[in-house]
C-alpha cells in the first residue's frame, strides 16, 4: 500500500479540536466501536483517534482547517451503511460524523426544492415530503442512510428506472473544502451552465473532495396512486425478455425488480411468510418480476395495469398478481427489501457485489455467474433492479 505522509493526533491538536467544536469531540476508547466499520466489515475495520460530531458548517470548517494545517487524515461519515469500507478511518486520525446535523430546514414549494442538513435520514425526508404532498424520488434499499451519504455515493435505488438517481435531485450544496474554506455550488434552478459543474464533481466523490454540510434537493408532486404487479415466469430468460416491452409500449414503471426463485424462497423462510407463488397450474416458477407503476388517477393506473398484464401474459408470464391490498403490497416489498438480510443470516461470509450490464446482456451474465458456483464452490444469489 502507498505510504501516506500524515501526522499523528497530539494532545495539543485535540485541545484545538475541542475549541473548534465545543462539546462535540470524543477521544480514543470513549468512541463507540460502531464508528470503526461500515456494513461490510470484511473490507476492514479501524477506529478513528478522534470523533467530531459537529452541529454547524462553521464547526466542520474549523475542524478541517486544523486537520489540514497539521496533516491529520479526516474521514467524513454518514450512517456508515456503505458496502465498500468508504466511511472507515483506515489511517486513524479524525472522523467527522454528520449524524447530528439532521434537520429538514425548509421547503420551497414554488420551486419544488427542500433544504436539508446532510445527516437527515433518507426515510425521514421520504416520509416528511409525503406530508407536503411531495415525493423525494431516490429510493436506495437502505432507508437509514443519510442524504449526505446518498449524495456522496450517488445512490441509485428502486425508482431509478423512472426517476433517475440521487444526482438528478441535487440542485445545490454547501461544501467545506479540505482547507476549511466554505463554498456553495449549484442553484435552485433546473438549468445552469455558468462555469464548470463542480456540483456534479462532488456528487459521488465519497468525501474525497470535501464535506457536504447542506443540500438543496429537488422534490416532485406526489403521484396520486401506485400499484405493484407480481409476475411469475417459468424461466429466467422469459422474465428478462419482457422488460424492454414495458418501455416500447410507453408504460413507464416506477420500479422494476427481478428476483430468482431461490432467493425469494430463502427470504420468505427468513421472514416466516409465504408471498410469491411457486407453481402456477402445475408449472414451476423460477423467476419473478415485481413491477410498480404510478399514475395521477385511478383510471390511468387501471389502464396501465391492464396493458402491462396483457403484454406479459402474451410473452410468457404464468400469471399476473395485482398487489391491490396494503398487506400484499407490503409483503411483496418486504420480501424484496429483505433479500440481502436473508442471505446474510444464512451465510458465514458474505460479499455483496453490484454489477451493471446492458439489459440485453443480463441473461448471459446471470448464466455466467451461476456457472461460477460450480467452479469455485460458493453460492451466488442474484436479484436486481433495472435503471
Ligand atoms: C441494505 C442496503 C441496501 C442498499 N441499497 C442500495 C441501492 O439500492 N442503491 C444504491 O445505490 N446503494 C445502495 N446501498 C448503498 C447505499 O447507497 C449507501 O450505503 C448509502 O448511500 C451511504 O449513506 P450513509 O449515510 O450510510 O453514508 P456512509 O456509509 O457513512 O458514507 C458513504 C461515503 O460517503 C462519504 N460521506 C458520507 N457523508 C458525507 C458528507 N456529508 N460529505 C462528504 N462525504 C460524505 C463517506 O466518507 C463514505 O465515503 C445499500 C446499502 C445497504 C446496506
Amino acid at each position: 500500500m502507498k505510504e501516506f505522509q500524515y501526522n499523528k493526533v497530539t494532545p495539543e491538536i485535540i485541545e484545538q479540536l475541542k475549541e473548534a467544536a465545543p462539546g462535540h469531540v470524543t477521544v480514543g476508547s470513549d468512541i463507540n466501536q460502531d464508528f470503526g466499520h461500515d456494513e461490510m466489515e470484511i473490507y476492514g475495520t479501524s477506529m478513528p483517534d478522534v470523533l467530531v460530531e459537529p452541529l454547524t458548517t462553521e464547526e466542520v470548517a474549523a475542524v478541517m482547517k486544523i486537520c489540514n494545517d497539521n496533516k491529520i487524515p479526516v474521514t467524513p461519515s454518514g450512517a456508515r451503511t456503505a458496502l465498500t469500507g468508504g466511511p472507515v478511518s483506515i489511517l486513524g486520525g479524525v472522523m467527522i460524523s454528520l449524524s447530528k446535523m439532521n434537520k429538514i430546514l425548509d421547503y420551497d414549494t414554488d420551486n419544488f426544492v427542500v433544504r436539508v442538513q446532510p445527516g437527515v435520514l433518507l426515510q425521514d425526508l421520504a416520509a416528511d415530503a409525503l406530508k407536503h404532498d411531495l415525493l423525494y424520488p431516490p429510493d436506495p434499499g437502505e432507508k437509514l442512510a443519510q442524504l449526505g451519504g446518498n449524495v456522496s455515493t450517488n445512490a441509485g435505488g428502486m425508482r431509478a428506472v423512472k426517476y433517475g438517481t440521487t444526482r438528478d435531485y441535487v440542485r445545490a450544496m454547501t461544501v467545506v473544502l479540505p482547507t476549511g474554506e466554505i463554498v456553495h455550488e449549484g442553484a435552485t434552478v433546473s438549468k445552469t451552465s455558468s462555469g464548470y459543474s463542480l456540483l456534479n464533481l462532488i456528487i459521488g466523490s465519497e468525501g474525497t473532495l470535501g464535506i457536504i454540510t447542506e443540500l438543496t434537493l429537488k422534490v416532485i408532486p406526489k403521484p396520486t396512486t401506485t400499484m405493484s404487479l407480481i409476475i411469475p415466469f417459468e424461466t429466467l430468460d422469459e422474465a428478462i425478455a419482457v422488460v424492454p416491452l414495458f418501455f416500447k409500449n410507453h408504460l413507464s414503471p416506477q420500479a422494476l425488480e427481478f428476483m430468482e426463485k431461490e432467493a425469494v424462497e430463502e427470504t420468505e423462510e427468513y421472514l416466516g411468510k409465504k408471498v410469491y407463488p411457486k407453481e402456477v397450474e402445475g408449472t414451476p416458477v423460477n423467476a419473478y418480476i415485481l413491477a410498480t407503476f404510478d399514475g395521477d388517477s385511478e383510471d390511468q393506473i387501471m389502464d396501465i395495469i391492464e396493458q402491462a398484464s396483457d403484454i406479459v401474459t402474451e410473452n410468457g408470464a404464468l400469471d399476473v398478481l395485482v398487489a391491490d391490498t396494503p398487506k400484499l403490497l407490503a409483503d411483496a416489498w418486504q420480501v424484496r427489501s429483505a433479500l440481502l438480510d436473508a442471505i446474510e443470516a444464512n451465510t458465514d461470509l458474505l460479499d455483496e457485489c453490484d454489477v451493471v450490464v446492458p439489459i440485453n446482456k443480463i441473461p448471459d451474465f446471470l448464466h455466467y455467474a451461476k456457472s461460477l458456483e460450480q467452479d469455485y464452490g460458493f453460492k451466488i444469489k442474484s436479484f436486481f433492479f433495472y435503471v
